[in-house]
């Protein structure tokens, strides 16, 4: 995502959130919901602001939203995390990621992502000034190759990022994948920055942090987010648990990009964290029905769906329909029939876009009538 003289590429989902506004087509492409999330989480925030909640939160986050963060690893994973040493909230789980890259590799490092990688890893990688490696997720289930991987490291590997559930592909990496992924880690001495923000988002396989498997926690930092969770993606906070020194030196990077987060949506986002465990099944059940109604819709336009397991995204292969380049497709898509989508070979470097080149990812958040009303106006396509 760096180009040759070091600057920085656009942010795919601008570019295509820019021209579904220019043709006035449904936005299926950048990843928000279309309804608000929970009305005693939006009242919160407008109360925190009423009431004077608006000066700078403490860099680490407020001890409130800290300690509900703890209290949801444990309540979810059984997972004991300490809220005073080892969380820290983020602006977005783009700012935790950012800083995490930043904080534990440099020039001379390499950092393993998979392939297809969510946009800011390589954005933040190029930035840190390490060596991007990969090693795929492949079809038809797209799991990643764990010969290719390790393949792919090296002593000079400083940190696997993973992300489970994975954006864009939809799936659920299985235990026996995320054991590997440890192993592999040990042996070359690498952290792993595990990106989860889709954690209640499955619908299919339970979720499974990597930081509960046997001899991760210590070499592992987790992000989350409220934006999926809470349908508030505007907020823009997330947090970081791990090992005190590691969520340590994340936090010191933290403190030069933001400083602190914003303050009054801090409560607000710890009062979710402890909502009953109804609300966390709402969130998948009513995602499985959007996605199946998008898919159908999908399948019967012609292309080939691939069912996703987790996030809000589906997968689809454009090649029945004669396409060879989905980000030819992607850019034309909202004039042509008034949907935008997101080309999968953008998440990729050039090899790993050669093997995409005919896939586009879909955004299934949005209300049942939306999603009907694209899948009727897709149906043009064949
Ligand atoms: N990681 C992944 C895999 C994502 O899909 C997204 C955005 N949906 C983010 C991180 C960014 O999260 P946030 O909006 O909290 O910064
Ligand atoms: N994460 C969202 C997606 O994958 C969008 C994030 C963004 O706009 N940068 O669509």
């Amino acid at each position: 995502l760096l180009s040759p003289d070091g600057s920085l590429g656009t942010v795919i989902f601008e570019e295509i959130t820019a021209l579904a506004g220019q043709h006035n087509a449904i936005n299926l492409g950048q990843g928000y919901p279309d309804e608000d999330g929970p009305e005693l989480l939006l009242n919160a925030a407008r109360e925190n602001i009423a009431s004077g909640m608006n000066q700078y939160a403490p860099g680490r986050g407020l001890p409130v939203l800290r300690e509900a963060i703890a209290a949801h690893q444990q309540r979810f994973y059984g997972l004991p995390v300490d809220a005073e040493r080892e969380v820290v909230v983020s602006t977005g789980a783009t700012e935790a990621i950012a800083a995490s890259i930043l904080a534990f590799a440099g020039p001379g490092d390499e950092v393993l992502t998979f392939e297809p990688f969510y946009d800011s890893y390589g954005a933040i990688i190029g930035l840190s000034g390490a060596r991007h490696t990969t090693a795929p997720l492949v079809g038809p289930a797209y799991q990643p190759d764990l010969e290719a991987l390790e393949a792919a490291m090296s002593e000079r590997t400083r940190v696997i990022v993973v992300n489970n559930p994975h954006n864009p592909m939809g799936t659920v990496f299985t235990r026996e994948t995320l054991v590997r992924i440890v192993e592999l880690a040990e042996r070359f001495g690498a952290i792993i920055v595990t990106d989860e923000v889709y954690e209640h988002l499955t619908f299919a396989a339970t979720h499974i942090p990597v930081a509960t498997l046997p001899g991760a926690w210590e070499r592992t930092v987790t992000i989350s987010s409220a934006g999926k969770t809470f349908s508030v993606t505007g907020w823009k906070i997330g947090w970081l648990t791990g090992p005190a020194d590691l969520v340590d030196s994340v936090r010191s990077v933290k403190s030069f990009l933001s400083y602190s987060s914003g303050t009054p949506f801090q409560g607000a986002v710890a009062l979710g964290l402890g909502l009953e465990d109804s609300f966390y099944r709402s969130i998948a059940d009513s995602l499985r029905n959007r996605r199946d109604l998008l898919g159908e819709g999908l399948s019967a336009a012609g292309f080939d769906v691939f069912t996703p397991q987790a996030t809000y995204f589906t997968v689809v292969d454009a090649a029945p329909l004669g396409v060879t380049d989905a980000v030819a497709l992607a850019r034309r898509m909202p004039e042509l029939v008034g949907v935008a989508a997101i080309p999968v070979p953008v998440f990729c470097h050039e090899a790993g876009a050669r093997r995409t080149r005919s896939l586009l990812r879909f955004a299934f958040c949005k209300k049942e009538e939306v999603l009907a009303d694209a899948v009727h106006r897709l149906s043009s396509l064949r």
